[in-house]
């Protein structure tokens, strides 16, 4: 890959350091920030979210190297800095990267709470995943027959970058100060890795916008904007267009006088070049914090209370918010886990299964058809899956099985798979549907097949109809029970079905 960008490491412990004024510099001159938190991990069952101890922002400048600041939260004044990371959240200025980052900001908001703040982070604008950065990467790469594996953030490092992120500083005391050495270049690197990744992921893309308008080669104006101190604002705001100028009153309600685009933030940052605009404009999605994210966890002693009167649908309320899903899954790699998610469904929510399959979940269900509660808590354990169902009595057994079952609240299959794939942050994307076989959730064989090896692979079990012989059709077969499909009609509403389900864009 060769061209890594070097990273200078600034330790900010309080506001009155020139860490911190470089910190604000560094936003304000920064369309790229990648975004990354540590907390002390919570193994007892505490009824708060843990309380993050580190803030890692990676800035990037233009220059030979990118500002990597480590926000040291145990010491800093929390509702001083809170207002500077709120508005680099929600500007639409800056594209923000990060990898499953929800889960970080929910327990950033808590911990500012905390903290003393009033407000709370709810939202984060023009964010990208690393996770569907990585997907897209694949999809150019290998077509729709992508590798569907979902990769861990080390994974994803080691392929792109050839960098390897230490497991064991990822799950060291980052409560514990000082910080040693490796953990700081550790806590750098994991924010800096994810700049490097959207470096790959750009170039490849950049080729491509450049190839389809010859117009919108940008011969370095970000650089030359970058590189000059701040006096370049203005000639920063001069040059932005007029739409830029537009988008930003429209958002902002902002007041424009003699060229100077002036904001009441604290955050005064530098437009996009075109480049990344067209990125942010495709890509950029938007992190939302419901009020049910943001609840801590309600003891156990009460959910098996309530858990015990259903009756009452007040009682019915309380149980569904004290059961909520508060993580982390077994397939997370905070557990040793491969970062694959994999459940299992009892019969109450069995069509569920056919759902999360088609969208290339792992979903198995209990091999007998009538599974004890034993059986089936045995088999999530074993498997990592984490139980789905709509059976109250099975979450009376979540001392024995923390973090492995789930109750579904809805009742329709459709908003079923949805309820999972916001609880569980499932990214999935349009190559990943139809990846597995819908009967038995086995995976479909690597390479797709002609007309007549399905013909031979079809024989003595299962008709292909004649009207297919003369298309031009990618049959796949799966492994585990050798049903054949085919990318014809029905592929094809079931695909649009989904994308509709799942609010998928493209
Ligand atoms: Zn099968």
């Amino acid at each position: 890959m060769g061209l890594l960008t070097l990273m200078k490491i600034y330790l900010v412990s309080s506001t009155d350091s020139p860490e911190f004024t470089r910190l604000k510099c560094s936003f304000a001159r920064s369309t790229v920030i990648a975004l990354d938190a540590e907390w002390k991990p919570q193994r007892s069952s505490t009824s708060s979210f843990p309380i993050v101890t580190l803030l890692q922002v990676a800035c990037r400048l233009g220059h030979d190297s990118d500002d990597v600041f480590l926000i040291d939260l145990t010491s800093i004044h929390l509702p001083s800095v809170w207002e500077l990371l709120n508005d680099m959240f929600v500007s639409p200025d800056v594209l923000k990267l990060g990898f499953r980052f929800k889960q970080d900001l929910v327990y950033l908001s808590s911990t500012f709470t905390q903290g003393g703040c009033v407000g709370r982070f709810n939202e984060v604008k023009q964010y990208m995943d690393i996770t569907s950065i990585y997907n897209h990467l694949q999809h150019k790469r290998f077509g729709r027959k992508a590798p569907k594996d979902i990769k861990s953030l080390a994974a994803i490092c080691k392929e792109l970058l050839d960098i390897s992120l230490s497991k064991e500083l990822q799950c060291s005391d980052w409560s514990h100060r000082p910080l040693t050495e490796e953990q700081k270049l550790y806590a750098a690197t994991d924010a800096h890795c994810l700049l490097q990744i959207f470096d790959v992921f750009k170039s490849n893309l950049v080729e491509e916008i450049t190839l389809q308008d010859p117009k919108h080669i940008n011969v370095g104006l970000k650089d030359i904007l970058n590189g000059s101190d701040f006096t370049s604002k203005i000639v920063t705001a001069k040059l932005c267009k007029a739409a830029d100028v537009i988008r930003a009153m429209t958002q902002n309600g902002q007041n424009i006088a003699n060229g100077m685009v002036s904001r009441k933030t604290t955050l005064n940052t530098m437009p996009m070049d075109e480049n990344l605009l067209k990125i942010v404009r495709k890509y950029g999605e938007r992190i939302m914090l419901k009020e049910s994210d943001l609840l801590p966890r309600i003891s156990k002693r009460k959910t098996r209370r309530r858990g015990a009167s259903l009756k009452n649908v007040n009682t019915d309320k309380h149980l569904v918010c004290s059961v909520d899903w508060q993580g982390p899954p077994p397939w997370d790699s905070s557990l040793g886990g491969d970062g694959c998610p994999k459940f299992l469904l009892d019969v109450m929510v069995e069509g569920l299964a056919k759902h999360l399959r088609c969208v290339g979940i792992d979903a198995a269900v209990p091999p007998s058809k009538k599974p004890d509660s034993r059986e089936l808590l045995d088999q999530a354990l074993k498997e990592k899956r984490v139980l789905l169902t709509r059976d109250t009595k099975l979450l009376r057994h979540q001392d024995l099985a923390k973090h492995q079952i789930y109750r579904v609240k809805s009742l329709l299959k459709n908003e079923q798979l949805l309820e999972v794939i916001e609880t569980f942050q499932l990214k999935i994307s349009e190559n990943q549907l139809m990846s597995r076989c819908t009967k038995c959730n086995g995976k479909f064989i690597q390479k797709p097949l002609t007309i007549e090896e399905a013909i031979e692979a079809a024989k003595g079990f299962q008709r292909i109809p004649n009207c297919l012989f003369n298309k031009n059709l990618e049959f796949w077969q799966c492994m585990n029970c050798h049903q054949l499909y085919w990318e014809g009609t029905q592929y094809h509403n079931a695909v649009q079905k989904f994308m509709d389900v799942c609010k998928l864009s493209e």
